[in-house]
């Protein structure tokens, strides 16, 4: 089976990596720089904690192709299973934790409860005043830089043609199945991938399937490099926006963070998404209660990315419901990064099966048309 793939970043490089795997004829177009879109600006979190519980199968699958990932791709893409720890301060978020572990638990997601005492033990420094933490063992963060990239080389070395940098023209329906325009010529296909992103929904569009989607940028920051001793991504459970920051230490010791501030509006043209000065030091001030020791560090860079948020806050994956042979996965809604390779994996299984044995179905572009 031949197929167009459009978008490269974690979606489209990691589908048609798989594809390639399961014997497609891929072309991989995008149009900018491989996974310079939204995937490069993610903060990294490979974290299950408080999904959506039927996206958990996707999830796990997920972080199975995780843990192989240096295997499949033949280089390190940094994933590091480190643990994802979020603090607790008040009792409503200790029971709010204490309901999803219990719900999550049937779906395959087992969190640890920690006491104060073993919160200090185990990660000295970190949570003063927290009254307990979730603890996640197996989940932990990986590069945004690398992933796309090593799997648009490893799609490359399974015959993946991928053309990058080039402007994209008409897309069309044709008898034999799709017709793309691009600067190295027309690309045919039986099959077309819409993996591209925050512009997904313009390409639905064009198939007459239309979505809600808005598109953001959420905000990240990171610090001058501290002595390397936070292991675990670090998050709170808390109904307040404004306390909800996450963190994490790379190994040569910045820290990287975002959350508690609202996401910025992007438009798709160009779609770069602008940075807020407010919201740094508003982002730190939530920062040192989780870790005292970041009062007096300075943040060296801020970034934003280009991301598509559905208005139920879960991304479209599945065939079209309008086209046969167009298939669609985009509209991550800030947390595509821990999925990718699982949305590349249950896509090739998909498109050349016509099955996927993780469910999907809660995903289907048309569950916004009643
Ligand atoms: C700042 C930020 C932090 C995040 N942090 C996390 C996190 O910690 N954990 C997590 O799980 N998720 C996180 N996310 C979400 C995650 O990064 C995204 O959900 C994921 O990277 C989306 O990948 P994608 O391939 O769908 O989109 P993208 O990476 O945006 O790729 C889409 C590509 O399609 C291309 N394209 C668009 N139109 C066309 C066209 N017509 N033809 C060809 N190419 C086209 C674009 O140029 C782009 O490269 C974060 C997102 C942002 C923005």
């Amino acid at each position: 089976m031949d197929v167009i793939v459009l978008g490269g970043g974690l979606m489209g490089t990691a589908s048609a990596f798989f594809l390639a795997r399961r014997g497609a004829r891929v072309t991989l177009i995008e149009r900018r720089g491989i996974g310079t879109g939204a995937t490069v600006a993610s903060f990294g979190n490979i974290r299950r904690t408080g999904r959506y519980l039927p996206q958990l199968p996707l999830a796990h699958r997920a972080r199975a192709l995780w843990g192989q990932a240096a295997d499949l791709l033949g280089r390190d893409v940094e994933f590091r299973a480190t643990g994802h720890i979020r603090l607790i301060y008040d009792d409503k978020a200790l029971s709010d934790m204490r309901a999803f572990a219990d719900a999550a638990r049937p779906w395959g997601l087992n969190l640890d409860e920690l006491e104060p005492a073993e919160i200090q033990r185990r990660f000295p420094g970190l949570g003063p005043g927290a009254i307990a933490a979730s603890f996640s063992p197996e989940d932990g963060s990986g590069n945004p830089r690398l992933i796309a990239p090593a799997f648009a080389e490893a799609a490359q070395k399974l015959g993946v043609r991928v053309i990058a940098q080039t402007s994209v023209g008409t897309i069309s329906r044709t008898s034999g199945g799709f017709s793309v325009e691009a600067d190295a010529g027309l690309i045919e296909a039986e099959a077309l991938l819409n993996c591209a992103g925050a512009w997904g929904g313009r390409i639905a569009a064009q198939f007459d399937e239309p979505v809600p989607i808005e598109v953001l940028g959420p905000q990240m920051g990171v610090t001058e490099p501290l002595p390397h001793r936070i292991l675990p991504v670090v998050g709170v459970w808390s109904s307040a926006a404004k306390d909800n920051v996450y963190f994490r230490q790379v190994e040569r010791g910045n820290i990287v963070f975002g959350g508690g501030a609202p996401h910025v509006p992007v438009a798709l043209d160009p779609g770069y998404a602008q940075t807020d000065p407010v919201t740094t030091p508003i982002q730190m001030r939530a920062l040192i209660r989780l870790l005292p020791a970041l009062r007096d560090v300075a943040v060296i860079r801020t970034w934003s990315g280009c991301e598509g948020y559905l208005q139920d806050m879960l991304p479209v994956m599945g065939a079209s419901a309008t086209t046969p042979g167009l298939f669609h996965a985009f509209g991550f809604c800030g947390h595509g990064f821990q999925l990718g390779p699982g949305v590349g994996d249950a896509m090739a299984e998909l498109i050349i099966t016509g099955r996927c044995e993780t469910p999907l179905e809660g995903f289907r572009i048309n569950r916004f048309a009643a």
